[in-house]
């Protein structure tokens, strides 16, 4: 049986660092990153990376088939029960694809989709901070390109945060305070229900 957690947050909540460290904490999870997998399907140079890319780096979603096949594989081949997949859902569509996917298949369960919250100013700073300091500066960490990321992930925001509060799936974490205090939490939260 596979327990999955999601983490939805905006750009820059810093959803894909905390989950990061949480699985380094535990050999009893996996972590994955939508974004993490399509920039490495991307740079594997496959015809299928350079559609991906024709999204990402525009700050759009990629197809909802291309996204589905990704989450699902990673569930599927997943090596532990527990998995942690930041990203996904990110739009209405997704969230009721992935509700049927869950439906048809008992052997995983959703436990938990985690929200990590920052304000547009944080965001902000911190995408176009991170670009600024990077060596390898990510091709959508521009403002135009974030400004069209945090649309796309305010749009939907209050759809998905209904969707899974009905369900009593959605627990919300501040991603204000510092990366030790915001992982501490998420983490605590994920081995209760565990
Ligand atoms: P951020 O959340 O900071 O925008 P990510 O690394 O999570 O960064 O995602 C980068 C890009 O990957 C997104 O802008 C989008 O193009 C694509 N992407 C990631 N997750 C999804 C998803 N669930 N559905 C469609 N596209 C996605």
């Amino acid at each position: 049986m596979k327990k999955l957690f999601l983490i939805i947050g905006a750009p820059g909540s810093g959803k894909t660092t905390d989950a990061e460290l949480i699985a380094a904490n535990h050999n009893t999870i996996t972590h994955y990153s939508t974004g993490d997998m399509f920039r490495a399907e991307v740079a594997s140079g496959s015809e299928r990376g350079a559609l991906i890319d024709s999204y990402v780096s525009k700050g759009n979603l990629v197809p909802i088939e291309i996204v589905i096949e990704t989450i699902v594989g990673a569930i599927k081949n997943a090596p532990t029960d527990v998995v942690v997949i930041d990203g996904y859902p990110r739009s209405g569509e997704q969230m009721t694809e992935l509700d049927k996917y869950l439906e048809t298949e008992p052997e995983v369960t959703l436990v938990s989709v985690i929200e990590v919250a920052v304000s547009r100013e944080t965001a902000f700073q911190r995408v176009l901070g991170r670009a600024a300091d990077a060596e390898v500066v990510r091709a959508d960490d521009n403002e135009e390109v974030f400004l069209n990321r945090m649309k796309l992930f305010t749009d939907p925001l209050a759809d998905i945060q209904a969707f899974y509060t009905e369900k009593n799936l959605l627990k919300q974490i501040s991603g204000e305070g510092t990366i030790e205090a915001i992982v501490a939490e998420m983490d605590a939260f994920i081995q209760s229900k565990i």
